[in-house]
């Protein structure tokens, strides 16, 4: 039997139309295009069926509401194909990836998000060759998680971060190696992938939360943090420097995070380093946090911290329980140091 990819279309630049003011998503386009795409209909190829969303949108435009009814739409067809695409701009494609690995607990296939930096109309496009792996890794390889397939790898989607705004190898993973490389062969490094899960799938419910980022920079006033942590603010990723450090010779920036921790407000320390993760107890910048009431996001992606963040305050658990799971690996998206040391990290380190 073929086997069965379901593809659901959001937006992004591979299926827009240039207009007056700049590319815009264009509804219709991309089907028409897929149609014509010979490798997309080769005997070798899943069948695919194309769901193209109602509000096609720039990923600039996407919401935490948004990520849950992707989620909503993959669970409701998840019986009923062999694994999902998800076509996406690439601006937010990232924070997707994440919130979805989150949102859909129990997934037992593969959702592969990708989409393009060209569209797909354009005679340079980087799209057809996204498209056409993104859709065969979907019906044949045993992936049982969400992963971004962009520039030949597939990441896992709660490690990805964008990091070129022009380049076609616009992805990177900079604290896991990819899951798979692609060249003559499609390379699947079965070691790094999570493991099938012992639970149906389930999408946890939505409820917006306020949370906020702060990338720490010399002469951050302690006024702007207070006011930053005023409710209705419930969590926020706090981007210190290196191992994650903070000024411990600025009383009122310290007394402002701990009033906050003290009220209920999660802070979550990472690092604003590319590479590497968060250790409070390496230099006393750090411990100055840790006694503040700051929690480490260990190496975790912007993206992955944002999203986990959203996704455990939505579930309405207790202040000290969302803290404790924001330190817990949940999907892969973050690595400890081991307990001896703390040098080196549990997980292989990509070596650049
Ligand atoms: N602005 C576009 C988007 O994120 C960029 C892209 O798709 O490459 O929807």
């Amino acid at each position: 039997m073929k086997r069965r990819v379901y593809i659901a279309y959001t937006g992004g630049t591979i299926g827009m139309r240039k207009g007056s003011d700049g590319w815009h998503p264009a509804p219709g386009l991309l089907k028409e295009l897929m149609a014509a795409i010979a490798e997309l209909h080769h005997p070798t190829m899943p069948d695919y069926e194309v769901h193209e969303y109602q509000q096609l949108v720039d990923s600039a435009n996407m919401c935490p509401k948004d990520w849950w009814h992707i989620a909503l739409d993959i669970a409701a067809h998840h019986e009923a194909y062999d694994g999902f695409v998800v076509l996406h701009g690439t601006d937010t494609m990232a924070f997707t990836a994440s919130a979805l690995s989150f949102l859909l607990e129990g997934l037992r296939k593969p959702v592969i998000l990708t989409g393009s930096q060209i569209p797909l109309s354009e005679p340079r496009t980087d799209a057809r060759e996204n498209l056409v792996t993104a859709i065969q890794i979907a019906g044949s390889i045993e992936v049982p998680e969400v992963c971004l397939y962009f520039g030949d790898k597939l990441l896992r989607g709660c490690r990805s971060v964008k990091v070129d705004a022009e380049g076609f190898d616009a992805f990177a993973s900079p604290n896991l190696p990819p899951l798979a490389t692609v060249g003559v062969e499609i390379d699947v490094d079965r070691e790094l992938l999570c493991p099938l899960p012992d639970s149906p799938l389930h999408v946890a419910l939505h409820h917006p939360a306020s949370i906020g980022t702060l990338r720490l920079f010399p002469g951050l006033s302690a006024a702007l943090v207070r006011n930053l942590l005023q409710p209705p603010m419930q969590g926020l990723i706090l981007e210190g420097y290196g191992v994650g450090n903070a000024p411990n010779n600025d009383a009122p920036f310290l007394e402002a995070i701990a009033e906050a921790t003290a009220r209920g407000v999660v802070i979550v320390d990472r690092t604003q380093c590319l590479r590497g993760g968060v250790k409070l107890g390496d230099y006393a910048t750090g411990a100055g946090l840790a006694r503040a009431g700051v929690v480490s996001g260990y190496d975790m992606t912007l993206e992955a911290a944002t999203t986990k963040l959203y996704w455990l305050l939505a579930q309405k658990l207790p202040t000290d329980e969302v803290r404790r799971r924001m330190q817990r690996d949940e999907r892969g998206e973050l690595s400890r140091p081991t307990e001896q040391g703390g040098r080196r990290w549990r997980l292989r380190k990509m070596v650049v």
